[in-house]
């Protein structure tokens, strides 16, 4: 049996290497050959020359190294290193060492038990983060769920082991804004959830700050809900509904209408048009970028080994 690990990398320089020497301790003992794919996210720093490294030294190994040609983001890394897994498993890990390889093979021994099972995503059990991200997060969840047709799991990361059929589903969704925790939640399979303890970043930043994580926030409200369209629509009714009371007001009692009033109204009319014909360009913009079919990612090299041992 072949398991891919799929690893988006981003200025990772200082924790590729030791992934690779921790994942082959931790796989050296079981009997599933191992593939790497390594994704490097126009990395500004010398994590693709780390990764040649790690390709050229490690011959016996199958590896392959994507480099891509400017920064794409987490979600292309991610979309490219599923196109191009082999495996019959496909795992999804970060390479700065935060998601231990120890929970991926606990991962496979629930799979390789419970044939009933597609996939098992890792879900952080106690976040070491500040409370204000923390509860953002829980909101965003809570906000998601309430929009949206699919189910969003609280804490569940891309961290995840999942067979080929899903890999394949998850393939089959080509959208240019991918948003990873949607797409994996619409595609269905039976997924098992386990705890794990992120461990503290030993090299290198976190690219996740809260501006980020807002953005990321809209997007994924975008991409699987249509609920902030029809919001004009329930702001219109309110406002004709105050215009109504307003006019009604006015009649039987001029005094009590103000000019204020009317410059106050008029104001709240006009933001609720803003507002909504807001959020008509935001998803305007989603499928103008759509429509034009633009790649997720593009490739400048791409290391790997050929079935007869050449590159
Ligand atoms: N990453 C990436 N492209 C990006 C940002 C991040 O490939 O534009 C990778 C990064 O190298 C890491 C993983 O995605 O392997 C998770 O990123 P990070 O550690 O910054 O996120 P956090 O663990 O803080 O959620
Ligand atoms: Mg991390």
């Amino acid at each position: 049996m072949l398991l891919s690990l799929v690893v988006p990398c981003f200025n990772e320089e200082g924790n590729v290497i030791r992934f690779f020497g921790e994942v082959k301790k931790v796989f050296g003992e079981r009997k599933e050959e191992l593939e790497f794919v390594f994704i490097d996210d126009g990395s500004k720093d010398k994590t693709f020359e780390n990764l040649r490294k790690i390709f050229d030294e490690n011959p016996a190994e199958n590896i392959q190294v994507i480099s891509f040609s400017r920064n794409f983001g987490k979600e292309a890394a991610m979309y490219a290193g599923l196109s191009h897994a082999r495996g019959d498993l496909v795992c999804i890990i970060d390479a700065d060492l935060q998601q231990r390889p120890e929970v991926v093979a606990e991962m496979l021994d629930i799979l390789e038990n419970d044939s009933d099972t597609d996939c098992v995503a890792a879900y952080q059990s106690d976040r070491k983060e500040g409370k204000f991200i923390s509860f953002s997060k829980t909101l965003f969840y809570k906000i998601i769920n309430k929009m949206t047709d699919v189910e969003f799991v609280s804490g569940a990361s891309d961290f995840r082991l999942m067979r080929r059929n899903m890999v394949d589903a998850v393939l089959s969704m080509t959208e240019y804004h991918r948003f990873s925790k949607g797409i994996f939640s619409f595609v269905g399979f039976n997924t098992e959830y386990i705890p794990y303890t992120a461990a503290e970043r030993e090299s290198g930043q976190s690219k996740w700050g809260f501006r980020k994580l807002m953005k990321y926030a809209l997007e994924g409200i975008m991409a699987f809900s249509t609920a902030p369209l029809k919001l004009s629509l329930w702001l219109g009714v309110i406002s004709l509904v105050a215009a109504l009371i307003c006019l009604i007001t006015a009649f039987f009692a001029p005094d009590i209408f103000s000019y204020a009033a009317a410059v106050v109204l008029t104001l709240l009319l006009g933001g609720l048009i803003l507002v909504s014909s807001g959020i008509l360009g935001a998803y305007l913009s989603k499928i103008y970028i759509e429509v034009k079919k633009r790649p997720v990612y593009i490739i400048k090299s791409h290391l790997r080994r050929e079935e007869n041992g050449k590159n």
